[in-house]
């Protein structure tokens, strides 16, 4: 390889890109290359992959291929590396003959220093043509991962870059990624016939997240709280379905989260319009499916929620990756719950075999990690191969099993009866065995293999099979088992796990979750949704009476008794929280809400209570199809009966909608429909009723007014219109 280079490295990074120094070892990584070996790089999200062949590439005579699966980054890249003023292209299917042309004009005569190309047009007979013509000075292969059916991402085109390689003569390569398991890592550099590469790993750990798990249970209260103790700061929130992110991003809406929904689903323009919008802060909350992140570099994401329970550990370690790149903390909470892993399972139903089994041990790592107890870094990292000592998340409590941490015990005898099983059914096994031997249960395999001849047979018999395969998991945690990189699934013992056999010490294991019986309280999530504060609820009373004589109003055009129920479990302390309670609009705290909130604030102050009203939350069937429906219509002064008619509904119906959104708190005006069919004078008497009345029951005012005359709808209507006029 020949170097253009007349400055020194680091002068270079400063001339080429403005940086002032190299983060991590991308300077060795980019020294490597520039020697002309082949290297692998593993690097977290967003360490700086893209820098370590950039800048040789710039460095090099010739142009280096840059082999990446998504076009829509490779725009990107190029478009920002053209900012720079370096010379790069991309060859998809994306490009007419014309810029075709140009761009392969631009590789032969040497001005171009980067070609992205798409895998499936490398293998495109006429670009092998072009590129064996050509002076390329090396090849670099980004999210290398995708070359291995194990890992989350397969892509078969992948496979066929080795063969093409081979074509193109001996150049050296760069295969890169940011997520490998030891096994992905191998099928790699085996795939691409690099098994002698030298291997630059940094470490996967992110000091700066705090992972989290939480039962699946009252997601949409949790969502709520989560977000109101980051008000205003970005977040994403990663669901399975494009129904459930559009379900999600308009229940954000309606509980007032300035949220937007992404998926691939959607129209390109809406597509980038929300991404835009969450990009400059227009949008807080971006609801999305894994479609959503690839490529994007916003620093400041403050936290990431699955509300599903993740396909694979990788693709959840990308995604929560995407939180605190500045440094500061980011806060990742899945929820999980069995249901969603069973769910996965079935959708796996139709793929090939390999497929279906990979597919399904991702999901048993998955479950594993969720209901293990064991620090969330050290199972992460050791996942990723990477040993962690889990001290240092202790102390600072940087994951929920180190700041909440379960029951451990005393598990010396259990380890040492795992390591002891797994020698003696020869290595050969996984997990399922391991557990079925110690405890005595005569599987086909058992009955196959005589294992129930074997002395450690049945000897864990007493106790569960949950516990016997968190037992063996922590085995593996602690290193004294590894699993085997060539048979997925099968267990081996470690030079560790012999010597713990001759002399074994102490161990601490921890139990793991069970999150069918533990609660939000358990984890100190939640407040438990007590019953609402009695003794509030009584000063609330009796303010909303002061309030009413004051008004001359009664008490309930006020508030209505559920509101101030609800007021006394929530303790709204602000309009805006006040305003998220049933039954009260910002018209009704506009009106009454001052007193109430003082009232509540001193209430809490005195109590020290903390406000939980943040978990207060309306449904977004508040606002149904039909409701904005009528609202506009009354807007447009649209006769009931045809309204109901066109909606091919009853009148008591209409009636009963239209009551719905006045006892929400929203002002509707109907004069236009009642002075047509109800006289003054009538509506005067029914209006003084009700500004009497103890209550707004219809069956009372009927008794009182049904002697009079009056038909149960004309009450009714006049008690919209007086509702909406003193009450909202
Ligand atoms: P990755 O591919 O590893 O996820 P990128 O290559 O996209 O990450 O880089 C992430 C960000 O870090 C980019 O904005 C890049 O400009 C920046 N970056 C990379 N190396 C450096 C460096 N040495 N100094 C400052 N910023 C850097
Ligand atoms: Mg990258
Ligand atoms: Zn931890």
């Amino acid at each position: 390889m020949i170097i253009t280079q007349d400055v020194g490295l680091q002068e270079q990074l400063k001339k080429t890109f403005g940086f002032s120094s190299f983060r991590g070892n991308q300077e060795q990584i980019i020294n490597n290359i520039l020697k002309g070996k082949n290297t692998f790089v593993l690097m977290p999200t967003g360490a700086g992959k893209s820098l370590c062949y950039q800048l040789p590439a710039v460095m090099c005579e010739g142009t280096a291929i840059v082999i990446s699966p998504l076009i829509a980054l490779m725009k990107n890249q190029v478009d920002q590396l053209n900012a720079f003023g370096i010379r790069a292209e991309f060859l998809n299917s994306t490009l007419n003959k014309t810029d075709s042309k140009r761009v392969k004009d631009g590789v032969l005569s040497e001005e171009v220093k980067l070609l992205y190309v798409a895998p499936e047009s490398l293998t495109k007979e006429d670009n092998i043509a072009f590129l064996s013509e050509a002076k390329i000075s090396f090849a670099a292969i980004d999210e290398a991962h995708c070359i291995s059916e194990w890992g989350h991402d397969f892509r078969p085109e992948y496979r066929r870059i080795k063969s093409i390689m081979e074509q193109l003569g001996n150049i050296p390569i760069i295969a890169l990624t940011a997520t490998a398991t030891p096994k992905v890592q191998m099928d790699i550099q085996k795939n691409l016939n690099m098994e002698e590469a030298d291997v630059f790993k940094s470490s996967f750990n992110r000091t700066n997240l705090f992972y989290e798990i939480r039962p699946k249970v009252d997601v949409n209260k949790q969502l709520i709280k989560i977000i109101n103790d980051f008000k205003g700061q970005s977040g994403v929130i990663y669901c399975l379905s494009r129904k459930k992110v559009e379900e999600i991003a308009e229940f954000l809406k309606v509980n007032g989260v300035n949220a937007a929904p992404y998926h691939a689903g959607l129209e390109s323009a809406t597509r980038m319009k929300n991404q835009d919008d969450f990009l400059s802060e227009d949008v807080d909350v971006i609801v999305a499916t894994i479609a959503f992140g690839m490529g994007i570099d916003k620093p400041d994401v403050r936290f990431v929620i699955h509300y599903d329970t993740p396909k694979s550990l990788e693709g959840y370690y990308q995604e929560t990756g995407r939180a605190g790149r500045d440094g500061l903390e980011g806060k990742c909470v899945m929820f999980y719950t069995l249901d969603d892993i069973i769910k996965l399972e079935k959708f796996n139903k139709d793929k090939p075999v390999t497929e279906r089994e990979n597919a399904k041990h991702l999901l048993e790592e998955m479950s594993s990690y969720a209901e293990s107890s064991v620090c969330r870094r050290k199972q992460l990292l050791h996942y990723f191969g990477e040993e962690y000592d889990d001290s240092k998340c202790k102390d600072s409590g940087m994951c929920d099993n180190c700041a909440h941490p379960k029951e451990i015990f005393e598990g010396q005898s259990f380890i040492q009866k795992v390591i002891d099983t797994a020698i003696k059914t020869e290595e050969r096994f996984g997990i399922k065995h391991i557990v079925d031997v110690v405890r005595g249960i005569e599987s086909q395999y058992v009955k196959s293999y005589d294992h129930s001849k074997l002395d450690v047979f049945g000897t864990g018999n007493d106790e569960s099979e949950v516990f016997w395969r968190s037992v063996v998991r922590q085995t593996l945690l602690n290193e004294f088992l590894e699993k085997d990189i060539v048979n997925i699934g099968v267990l081996k013992v470690t030079k560790k796990g012999h010597d713990f056999l001759k002399s074994p010490f102490e161990v601490m294991l921890s139990k793991d979750h069970d999150y069918n019986v533990e609660n939000l309280e358990d984890a100190g999530h939640l407040s438990q949704n007590k019953a609402y504060d009695k003794e509030l609820f009584n000063m609330l009373k009796d303010l909303r009476k002061k309030v009413a004589k004051q008004k001359n109003l009664p008490p309930y055009v006020i508030f209505q008794d559920p509101s101030l129920e609800e007021m006394a479990t929530a303790y709204p302390t602000t309009k805006d929280d006040l305003a998220q309670i049933n039954g009260v609009g910002m018209g009704k705290v506009s009106k009454f809400g001052k007193p109430f909130i003082d009232l509540i604030t001193k209430y809490v102050e005195e109590n020290e209570l903390e406000t939980a009203s943040n978990v207060v939350i309306k449904s977004a069937v508040n606002k149904s199809k039909i409701k904005i429906f009528l609202i506009q219509k009354i807007d447009a002064k649209m006769d009931l009966e045809e309204i109901a008619d066109l909606k091919a509904i009853s009148f008591d119906q209409v009636l009963e909608e239209i009551e719905h959104i006045i006892y929400s708190g929203t002002k509707l005006n109907l004069d236009y429909y009642i002075d047509s069919f109800i006289d003054e004078d009538r509506q005067d008497d029914i209006m003084d009723y009700f500004l009497t009345a103890e209550t707004d029951d219809i069956d009372e005012a009927m008794d009182e007014l049904e002697v009079d005359g009056y038909t149960e709808e004309e009450v009714r209507l006049m008690r919209i219109k007086f509702m909406s006029e003193y009450a909202n």
